[in-house]
């Protein structure tokens, strides 16, 4: 059953045990953020909230029937480190999973000026008292932000919309970082390169190889996150719990949180040719994760996914981001639609390749969780 937040609630998530994997596993990332030690109130608001919605998802995920894979124990919390990133990472049996507070304050950033530009999504609010954000429009094309927007948007309905929309692109990226440990990609990868940790953005290029199954991994974990993803939104919409995005269809609201998280992903990844990127283009994984939501099974779901949304949440998303002259990393620069289906179906083989053993790990992860939990 879906609760709701309680800004009173005590956080329920606290295992020390797992806490303390974590805090060892991130020092050298920056080490766990010290939410209740931020000075800003609604920075540290934003962060307990956050991660109780995330924990929340994770509960959620636990007790969810094979052939459906368990989130299991997995412990999260944030890394105070103030560039873009998120890891998952096993330490002594604990399944970490650290966000970054640079991802979270970008994110919030991108939304923020998103909608005070008062073309943009005119349907929410009253657009009419926005003007551009020019200085964080500047500093995010300089790639320079620290912290959380100095400036929101003026209209109360646009800036709580502007929330609403970062909040599910945050939860996007962590059922994505979820998926890495559920679907058995970190043993895969230990196995293959010897690697402990997950990290999405590696600061050091890794060889074509590792690039091509890393991009295989980001796929699966795209395809995995796409639809528990969708579910949420939906039931999130359908339970009045984003009532600011009411004026838009949910289709629409999503592909919005959806395309834009892989916008500024897409911005963040060094300028690498394409065999050195270690995620696919923005454009292709919108692509596949359009697609996969589209054919998933929504029983219950009593709303029609046209195709219209699909294509309108990634245009006014990229209408935005071009017109704003935001970054595109090289890598990114496809010329056409028939480059877009090409680096999918590239990525497509790579995965096809890869899958039957990355499979085997998930399914080991499972029967393990679920023999712990039927001999506590
Ligand atoms: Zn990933």
């Amino acid at each position: 059953m879906t609760r709701q937040w309680d800004p009173a609630a005590v956080d329920e998530a606290s295992d020390p045990d797992a806490a303390a994997a974590f805090a060892a596993a991130f020092d050298r990332l920056g080490g766990t953020l010290a939410i209740e030690k931020r000075g800003d109130e609604p920075g540290r608001d934003l962060f307990r909230e956050l991660r109780w919605h995330m924990r929340e998802m994770i509960r959620m995920g636990r007790e969810v029937p094979p052939p459906q894979l368990t989130t299991g124990d997995i412990y999260l919390d944030f890394v105070d480190n103030a560039t873009f990133n998120a890891a998952a990472i096993k330490l002594d049996g604990h399944e970490l999973i650290g966000i970054y507070s640079g991802a979270i304050f970008l994110i919030y950033n991108y939304f923020s000026s998103f909608l005070s530009d008062p073309s943009v999504l005119p349907q929410i609010g009253n657009p009419s008292v926005e003007t551009k954000d020019e200085e964080t429009l500047a500093a995010l094309r300089d790639r320079h932000l620290s912290d959380i927007a100095p400036r929101r948007p003026l209209d109360p309905t646009r800036n709580l919309a502007a929330s609403r929309f970062a909040w599910g692109a945050t939860c996007l990226l962590f059922l994505h970082e979820a998926r890495h440990h559920m679907a058995g990609h970190l043993e895969f990868m230990r196995d293959e390169f010897a690697l402990r940790d997950y990290i999405e953005l590696p600061a050091l290029p890794l060889s074509p190889e590792e690039c091509a199954i890393r991009r295989a991994l980001e796929f699966d974990a795209d395809l995995g996150a796409a639809g528990t993803h969708m579910r949420w939104w939906l039931d999130a919409w359908g339970t009045n719990r984003i009532p600011e995005l009411e004026a838009l269809p949910p289709a629409l609201s999503w592909c919005i949180c959806v395309a834009m998280l892989y916008k500024i992903m897409d911005a963040e990844q060094m300028d690498r040719p394409f065999q050195l990127a270690t995620h696919p283009p923005a454009i292709a994984r919108w692509l596949y994760t359009a697609f996969t939501a589209n054919q998933a099974n929504y029983i219950g779901v009593s709303i029609r996914l046209d195709d219209a949304f699909f294509e309108a949440g990634q245009s006014e998303v990229v209408r935005w981001w071009n017109e704003n002259k935001l970054p595109v990393p090289k890598s990114a620069n496809l010329s056409s639609v028939r480059s877009a289906i090409e680096h999918v179906r590239s990525t497509y083989d790579d995965h096809g390749k890869i899958m039957p053993r990355v499979r085997r790990f998930a399914e080991h992860r499972a029967s393990e969780i679920r023999n712990r939990y039927s001999n506590p």
